[in-house]
């Protein structure tokens, strides 16, 4: 593998670490462009003394002042706010990986694809967002998008070398959450510790929650919609709890194909890093007869009725995905303090929906409004005030 040079947007998360844990392993790789990060500045200045960037971000602008001292001495460019994150994304990179949560990345994913050149992109509520804006663009500048979501890395992988005309089913796997074999009745109770707790994967906060309501895979088939266009018809979900294979196509023939793996999302980005080469991770290698058994089961839409309403945002079209995604940003951040009971954050979502969607939108500055009023929605849902 030649040397490439790399960005990460939301160095500081879950996905930035894994991501920086490959490059460690791999210093003769990669040459590190750009670090970005929220708030926490000694994570981000101790990740840009390890790393050596060009530059680093810190969104939230009021912090730069502590990371220009915490990087005292160093020749690391600093800057801080929303379109310092803009700027560092149109540096010139071979790969950026957009890591940022939620839909606070849009935009600076949105300048990475303008570039022309390679985005591994996370950061699903940018995509979900966004939808046509988003792969337009990528069109239009002639952008590789490689996911790096661990089910739409596994499709992509099913999917090369075929044509999606022959494609007669695409199957997303899901762990189902903490919650999967909760009762409706205690579902209402349960609590934001409770609701983080992963049983396969370890994650941000916000998708976590996202797993234990079933909206990460209701944000992820409308992912997979944008990224795959086999049409909404040929999608599916399937609970699989012990998350090694991590999604499937099925074709015309017959023939399934899947891809499996521990549940660590090192894999999927150094498929992502190194595509159409292959490189190390540190992973364990798959034992098969230590797991044992993979059983499957069929979503309960009853319980979880967040991957209904992806679907049906995806039929409604236009500004119903943006909508849903944002209305879950407020509301999951409502639960995250304590503020709503963990079954308002989808009820929330289908309250929003149900008052309203805006048209379509045609540009960036469009989703990013539709997104800003339907967070304005989601507030006055869950005050009652809708
Ligand atoms: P995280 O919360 O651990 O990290 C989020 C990153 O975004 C941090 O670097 C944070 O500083 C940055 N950030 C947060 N708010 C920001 C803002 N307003 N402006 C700029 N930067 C901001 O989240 P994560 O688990 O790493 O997830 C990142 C993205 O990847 C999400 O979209 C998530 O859905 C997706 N994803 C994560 C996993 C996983 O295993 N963690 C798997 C699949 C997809
Ligand atoms: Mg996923």
């Amino acid at each position: 593998m030649t040397i490439r040079t790399l960005t990460i947007l939301g160095a500081t998360g879950s996905i930035g670490a894994s991501t920086l844990d490959l490059v460690r392993r791999n210093r003769d790789g990669f040459r590190v462009v750009a670090l970005t990060g929220h708030s926490n500045v000694a994570v981000l200045a101790a990740l840009a003394r390890e790393f050596a960037p060009e530059i680093v971000v810190i969104g939230d602008e009021a912090r730069l002042p502590e990371l220009r001292e915490a990087l005292a001495g160093t020749q690391i460019e600093t800057a801080g706010g929303a379109q310092a994150l803009i700027e560092a994304a149109q540096r010139p990179a071979d790969v950026t990986v957009a890591a940022i949560v939620g839909c606070a990345g849009l935009a600076p994913t949105m300048a990475a694809i303008e570039q022309g050149r390679t985005v591994a992109l996370a950061n699903k509520e940018a995509l979900v967002s966004a939808g046509g804006v988003m792969t337009r663009a990528v069109a239009q500048h002639g952008t590789t998008l490689l996911p790096v979501d661990s089910e739409h890395n596994a499709i992509f992988q099913c999917l090369a070398g075929n044509d999606p005309a022959h494609v007669r089913w695409i199957t997303l796997t899901a762990s189902g959450g903490p919650f999967r074999d909760w009762a409706a009745d205690r579902l209402q109770h349960a609590t934001p510790a409770e609701a983080v707790k992963h049983p396969n994967w370890s994650m941000g906060a916000k998708i976590s929650v996202d797993s234990a309501t079933m909206m990460n895979k209701g944000l992820e088939f409308i992912e997979a919609y944008h990224l795959f266009p086999v049409g909404v018809d040929r999608l599916r979900i399937i609970v699989h709890p012990q998350s090694i294979v991590h999604s499937m196509v099925e074709y015309r023939d017959g023939s399934t194909l899947a891809q499996l793996g521990p549940s660590d999302m090192r894999v999927p980005i150094a498929s992502a890093l190194a595509w159409p080469a292959r490189m190390n991770t540190p992973c364990e290698p798959l034992d098969l007869a230590a797991i044992g058994t993979l059983t499957f089961r069929a979503p309960d839409e009853v319980r979880f009725p967040a991957t209904r309403l992806a679907r049906e945002a995806v039929m409604a079209g236009g500004a119903a995905a943006a909508v849903l995604n944002a209305s879950n940003e407020i509301a999951v951040a409502a639960f995250l303090a304590g503020q709503i009971g963990f079954t308002r954050i989808v009820q929330c979502c289908e309250d929003v929906l149900g008052s309203g969607v805006p048209s379509p939108p045609q540009c960036l500055d469009e989703v990013i409004a539709v997104d800003r009023e339907a967070r304005v929605r989601a507030h006055e849902a869950l005050v009652g005030a809708l």
